[in-house]
């Protein structure tokens, strides 16, 4: 058992307002294996206050100085590798070969690369007779969610804190025991006191306390909408520049002249990443009409390959959901596709075989959706891949911007052209072409329902800055 029962505000760790605590489970197993506090608004208030105090200094901090503080981070991180992803995947469930890049080697990247990017946006530009400066918001509260603990922290507090912003962060309380390790690696990193804060605790509790308060400039959020829109409503009352990185239900469009074993298995990969719980999965492959049974006969060839196992054996690619509940949503998700009249090819409303203990549910496949089922329109956060037949490129298009939501995408197609020319109409702030790699650097984040703001590389640091034109 891990028991957390501080937490950390004003470069010290201290006991919280409250006694209470949350538990913390292993979803592969069901088990509770830690506690952190259930903070307070209380809490909340000595962390803004805390970081408010911090601000001038930092923000008055050479930003090269401010750099290698997150530099430190990384080299921190990388000391203690070991030790995280053992305690992300036993929280997450996060199978141990997925964990070592998408828990761990992006967030140490997130620290260096807000580092190495953030002294050319301070450059002052010239405009007329104006000269334009960029400056800190202020005081951030970082409010994250459980899919990927720590690589959504380091999303919104390296670029914030190498800006100069001053950051209170609330861990999900989900899987809040990993947060902790990365809050005592802040404070070895020789940050000034009260520039990083961490209070752990419940979304209407702590979370909506940071949207609330007067000294907090701005929240960046990620989590789902339900949340996202609460917090932007609390927000509005001070008038905070809010940021919201909400759901997805991502689109995967097939060309008749792609190569559809490559992009099936890309497709099927993408969806099933992290049990099917990461916001820019593609989860609705959209095929043509004429090519559906050979797309049919790749999926179920490459989803039932899939192992589900606890998460640090050799050779799981198919570790737990994160809880009972979400168990029972995502099965009941599955259920409501068959009803609707889906076809079922692989999985279903099932526990794969061995797997009693713990949140499983199985890799699941179906076929012939129809744009507007259920299935096709919610997050569903689990293994369940949707495949849509259409009958021509303009219909593909229409079927993929078909939902409320609008964060990534992918396109595949023989002709780059066409596949461009199919990306350019697609609502996501990201594309990608024919398998393209994943770029740490590149602009991420919401249209339409997902949200709004950018993270990741320079765009993600010009969230935490302002201008300012001195005109002579
Ligand atoms: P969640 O909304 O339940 O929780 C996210 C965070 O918000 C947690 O820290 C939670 O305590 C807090 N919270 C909950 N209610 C709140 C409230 N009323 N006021 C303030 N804070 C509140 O989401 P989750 O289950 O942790 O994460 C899954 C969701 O996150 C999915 O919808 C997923 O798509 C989304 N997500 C989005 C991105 C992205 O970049 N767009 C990335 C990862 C996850």
């Amino acid at each position: 058992m891990i028991v957390r029962d501080t937490v950390y505000i004003d470069g010290r760790w201290v006991a919280s307002e409250s006694t209470g605590s949350i538990e913390v489970l292993n979803p592969a197993t069901g088990e509770v294996i830690g506690t952190v506090p259930a903070g307070t608004a209380a809490d909340v208030d000595r962390a803004a206050r805390a970081a408010r105090r911090a601000f001038p200094g930092w923000a008055a901090t050479p930003v090269g100085d401010r750099a290698n503080r997150l530099r430190a981070v990384a080299t921190g991180l990388r000391e203690r590798e070991k030790e995280i992803v053992d305690l992300v995947i036993s929280e997450v469930g996060t199978p141990r070969a997925q964990a070592a890049i998408m828990q761990f080697g992006i967030v140490v990247q997130t620290f260096e690369d807000a580092a190495d990017r953030v002294e050319e946006l301070f450059e002052v530009e010239e405009l007329g007779n104006s000269l334009i400066r960029r400056e800190p918001i202020g005081v951030v509260g970082a409010i994250a969610p459980w899919n990927y603990p720590l690589y959504q922290i380091a999303l919104k507090i390296a670029p914030a804190l190498a800006a100069g912003c001053t950051v209170i962060v609330k861990p999900s309380e989900v899987a809040g025991l990993a947060p902790y390790l990365l809050a005592e690696i802040l404070d070895q990193a020789g940050f000034p006191p009260g520039v990083v804060n961490l209070v752990s605790g419940t979304g209407p509790e702590v979370g909506e306390a940071i949207a609330a308060h007067p000294e907090i400039d701005m929240v960046s959020f990620t989590g789902s909408d339900r949340a996202g829109r609460r917090v932007a409503e609390v927000a509005a009352a001070t008038v905070k520049k809010v940021a919201l990185e909400l759901g997805g239900k991502s689109p995967m469009v097939v060309l008749d002249d792609a190569d559809l074993e490559t992009a099936v298995l890309y497709g099927v990969t993408s969806c099933y990443a992290n049990a099917g719980q990461m916001c820019a999965a593609l989860t609705r492959m959209i095929v043509p009409r004429s090519r559906l049974a050979e797309v049919e006969q790749i999926a179920v060839r490459v989803a039932a390959s899939y192992v589900p196992g606890d998460p640090d054996a050799a050779g799981t690619t198919l570790g737990p959901v994160i809880s009972q509940v979400q168990r029972e949503r995502v099965l009941g998700l599955i259920d409501a596709g068959i009803h609707e009249g889906a076809k079922l090819l692989l999985g279903g409303p099932s526990t794969p075989t061995g797997r009693d203990r713990g949140f499983y549910v199985p890799a699941t496949v179906f076929s012939e959706v129809k744009p507007h089922a259920l299935i096709a329109q919610e997050e569903i956060f689990g293994p369940v891949l949707a495949i849509i037949p259409v009958d021509d490129e303009d219909e593909a298009v229409a079927v993929a911007n078909g939902t409320r939501y609008g964060l990534n995408a992918a396109v595949w197609s023989a002709d780059v052209a066409r596949a461009e020319r199919v990306a350019a109409q697609l609502n996501a702030s990201t594309v990608y072409i024919n398998g393209g790699k994943f770029n740490p650097s590149a602009p991420f984040g919401g249209t339409k329902g997902s949200g709004y703001g950018r993270e990741r590389g320079r765009f993600g640091l010009e969230e935490y800055l302002r201008t300012k034109s001195y005109q002579y």
